[in-house]
């Protein structure tokens, strides 16, 4: 039996994703900015993918631009919302437990002279809109948030920071990491006030090699890619149209938010139950978590041996988040746990395949686990 619980790495591609793949790669390849036939049907397909992702996210298809990946969404909305409002402050305010891709941005910037403040959570790995109110001011021109973390899953207030930002007369343009969040809540950009909003492809069931950014019309950033202007000119480089077709597939393939949650929540509680009768587990994500992201601890094994141990038995999990590979958890250490716990830390993750006789099998491993390991 393989059960892959990694689902917040990247999910296995669905049929249709890989359906609408293969169907661009083998029939219509064409360049959608070449003038012929073939590249007005890629154009045609293009219009309609953005439409997609426009409609998943209640906004205008013109706010939504495909970029190769988050990482390029998160850098191009930073970099371009930094550069777009230098002239009007030096602060930004960000949270201590962004992923690398929002994290590094800010280590540059800080280098460059800006003052970024980054809000730790609590224990619980939550963070109150307070404590966004305390440090947004006239001088921030940069508020950069994610909506679900993706190592213990908590949900952010992104919700609420627009309606601070225009209480404290700030300048201040908000963006919003939402890779963990999309299609798993409901996430309405126009509606709370996000000037920029940041998708990943590969974590809805569809290819690694895209990704989408939404921009509020009313925000011109400038791009830091330069090139034939594509994208209306935010990400130049020829638009990766299998990736973007399968994109469109799964997200209209996975339709509405709510049957789904209700299953992973199903799947989730059953998992913290059973987990908990076992001495020596200990859960990281918080009740409030979202169900899709289960961060536990086992005792006295370290990480890379429980995550070794689990794949041996046809197990994936993670050691953490995917790309934070061999070093300490950025996310458990700004919650402030003890470095045993982090040290021994597996970040469950799952998606709508999962089933209970997966987790059984899962669970099964995890009282092995101790009888086995701390054996040796
Ligand atoms: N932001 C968050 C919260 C993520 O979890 C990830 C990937 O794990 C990214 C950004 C980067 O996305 P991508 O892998 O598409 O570059």
């Amino acid at each position: 039996m393989q059960v892959y619980l990694d689902n917040s790495a990247t999910t296995k591609p669905c049929e249709a994703a890989v359906k609408s793949a293969l169907a661009v790669m083998n029939e219509e390849y064409g360049n959608p900015s070449s003038l012929h036939m073939k590249g007005f049907n890629a154009s045609v397909l293009l219009e309609n993918s953005r439409r997609t992702i426009a409609e998943s996210l209640s906004c205008e298809p013109s706010c939504v631009y495909f970029t190769p990946c988050g990482t390029v969404s998160n850098n191009t909305a930073i970099f371009g919302a930094v550069n777009l409002m230098k002239r009007r402050g030096n602060k930004i305010v960000t949270t201590a437990f962004e992923h690398p891709s929002v994290a590094r941005c800010m280590d540059k910037l800080s280098q460059e002279g800006f003052e970024v403040v980054r809000l730790s959570p609590d224990l619980n790995g939550e963070i109150s809109p307070d404590k966004f109110e305390k440090e947004i001011d006239g001088n921030t021109i940069l508020v950069s948030l994610m909506a679900v973390n993706n190592e213990i899953g908590s949900i952010l207030p992104f919700d609420k920071i627009k309606a601070i930002i225009k209480r404290k007369k700030s300048p201040a343009l908000l963006h919003v990491d939402a890779v963990q969040g999309y299609m798993k809540i409901n996430i309405k950009p126009e509606k709370c006030g996000i000037d920029l909003l940041s998708v990943s492809a590969h974590k809805v069931h569809a290819l690694k090699g895209c990704g989408a950014l939404y921009i509020d019309r009313a925000v011109r950033i400038k791009p830091y890619i330069l090139g034939g202007g594509q994208e209306g000119n935010i990400c130049s480089g020829t638009q990766a149209m299998p990736n973007i077709a399968a994109f469109s597939a799964a997200v209209s393939e996975l339709g509405g938010i709510g049957q789904r949650l209700e299953k992973i929540k199903e799947l989730n509680g059953y998992t913290r139950r059973e987990l908990l009768k076992i001495p020596g587990v200990s859960i990281n994500s918080p009740e409030s978590a979202l169900a899709y992201i289960l961060n536990i601890s086992l005792k006295g094994i370290p990480s890379q041996v429980s995550v070794n141990y689990f794949s041996q038995n046809g197990v994936f999990v993670s050691a953490g988040s995917a790309c934070s590979k061999g070093h300490r958890s950025d996310t458990l250490t700004s919650m402030g746990l003890p470095v045993e716990r982090i040290d021994s830390a597996v970040r469950i993750s799952f998606s709508c395949q999962n089933t209970k006789e997966e987790t059984d099998f899962f669970l099964k491993l995890v009282n092995t686990a101790f009888s086995e390991l701390s054996k040796k």
